[in-house]
């Protein structure tokens, strides 16, 4: 059997957005699957629109996500004179003529098809015509007159277009240089792709590809149309939904796993399961599975899935990725608590590395206000003695552990005679501001002793205001 080969062929004109990375992320996979290989190319034809800042938001994308690529990135505008020379065979074959109608003719020829409520094609008046190559023209292919084109796609199932449907379609510019049908089919052949994954944007365009492979002589690959990705509100997805590129996504805090195993189920299922590790991607992604219909963004399943990946992932890996999202907020994680314990005390309790940066601040430097209900509920007169008691223990304790910490809240709850609660919750909200944290040994363990000593000061001093202030 021959090897599979898949590609996908960004054209550079923007980010890499989730539509495109779901296309990307099932060609890789098949590959994968199949042990075959998967190509980039880099559809740059279009030089006016496309740009090298946008081939390298691209690559950038592909390498956070980890679709590494086997062969490329190929570029199209490295390509011309290939292309040239498939048009000059199309030429020697009488498969492709010049055209010069003018723009006013083709116009012209528009209007009269619409009024007569007739699908707007080129009528041909070229192909038998002597155009002078010395003056303006374009290159058009000689589109069959009769017959059709059967596609079996693996997603949509058979699709048959009748070549009466199809006309003549312009493969070289003016300009000289090609036209997207005409490098696709020259690359996708030359690239030997056996399976084209693609959006069903490109449907209406695999009939005219396929018409170019016949007139050179080649099969037809196997193609795979895939649906598009809408907004909740039903509606192509597109920027105004939030992020839709994948580095906007790494920048608020997900995990390049986490939105991929949301992307393979995007439009693909595999029975109810909805955590994939990769090698599971890769063994049971099938192209046959994927869904006809076009797939709802859900931002929350997306975090849900990211919130289970920050759980349960390597906690030196989660603080290397967290690293960035401390630096953004000013905080240099070297100055402080080890991050990989910081991780493991709070892998549990945030949704993104934005939330869980931000949650974790208070280990690295003193937090700006109390949470209003928490100090209200927690930094009460009746909590001053607790915490004078902590905090004078807290200055002498020898053993600075989680274990020793614990024996000391829970010695100054049995000596006042309290629930240990009444002890820890004022201490928690005096060390990090707020009623929720980890364990308060480990909270207290990670802020460290000298913090502590500052904050505790802090909240008798807020007491005694309070105080003041009610008395
Ligand atoms: N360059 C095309 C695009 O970005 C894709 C072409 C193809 O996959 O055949 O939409």
């Amino acid at each position: 059997m021959t090897q599979v080969r898949t590609r996908f062929a960004p054209s550079p004109t923007g980010y890499l957005h989730v539509g495109g990375a779901r296309t990307a992320l099932f060609s890789w996979l098949f590959a994968r699957h199949h042990g075959g290989a998967f190509v980039l190319r880099i559809e740059d034809t279009d030089l006016e629109r496309s740009t090298a800042e946008s081939v390298n938001a691209i690559l950038e994308g592909m390498t956070w996500l980890g679709l590494e690529y086997d062969e490329g990135p190929f570029f199209q505008t490295r390509r011309f004179d290939r292309y040239q020379a498939v048009i000059d065979e199309l030429m020697a074959k009488g498969l492709a003529y010049r055209c010069d109608c003018p723009r006013e003719r083709l116009d012209a020829l528009r209007e009269e098809q619409m009024a007569k409520r007739l699908k707007p094609r080129y009528d041909g008046h070229c192909r038998g015509r002597e155009v002078d190559p010395a003056k303006p023209h374009v290159i058009r292919f000689r589109n069959p007159d009769s017959g059709s084109v059967v596609v079996d796609d693996i997603i949509r199932g058979r699709v048959v277009f009748s070549n009466e449907e199809l006309d003549d379609l312009v493969i070289r510019r003016s300009d000289g240089s090609p036209t997207y049908n005409l490098s696709v089919v020259v690359d996708d052949m030359d690239m030997g792709i056996t399976h084209v994954i693609r959006g069903d944007d490109h449907l209406n365009n695999t009939p005219r590809q396929v018409n170019i492979l016949r007139a050179l002589g080649k099969e037809a690959p196997r193609y795979a149309h895939v649906p598009m990705i809408l907004g909740d509100d039903g509606a192509r997805l597109s920027k105004r939904h939030g992020a839709v590129s994948v580095i906007q996504y790494r920048d608020e805090g997900f995990l390049p796993e986490a939105l991929l195993n949301y992307l393979v189920r995007l439009g693909w299922s595999h029975g109810d399961q909805e955590i994939f590790s990769l090698d599971e991607m890769i063994e049971y992604f099938d192209l046959a599975e994927v869904n006809k219909a076009a797939s709802v963004f859900n931002t929350e399943k997306l975090r849900w899935l990211n919130q289970h990946y920050i759980t349960h992932g390597d906690p030196a890996r989660i603080a290397h990725l967290l690293s960035p999202h401390l630096g953004r907020l000013d905080i240099d994680p070297a100055q402080g608590p080890d991050l990989v314990e910081v991780v493991k005390a709070q892998q549990g309790r945030a949704a993104t590395l934005v939330e869980l940066a931000a949650i974790s601040a208070f280990f690295y430097r003193d937090f700006e206000d109390y949470d209003p209900k928490a100090a209200k509920k927690h930094l009460r007169p009746v909590a001053r003695e607790p915490l004078a008691r902590a905090r004078a223990a807290l200055e002498t304790l020898d053993d600075w552990t989680p274990e020793a910490l614990h024996a000391l809240v829970d010695g100054i709850a049995a000596d006042l005679g309290v629930k240990m609660g009444k002890v820890a919750q004022p201490l928690r909200v005096a060390v990090v501001g707020r009623a929720a944290s980890p364990g308060i040994d480990l909270t207290l363990w990670l802020v460290g002793r000298e913090a502590c000593l500052r904050r505790i000061d802090r909240a008798l001093a807020h007491i005694d205001a309070r105080a003041g202030d009610e008395g």
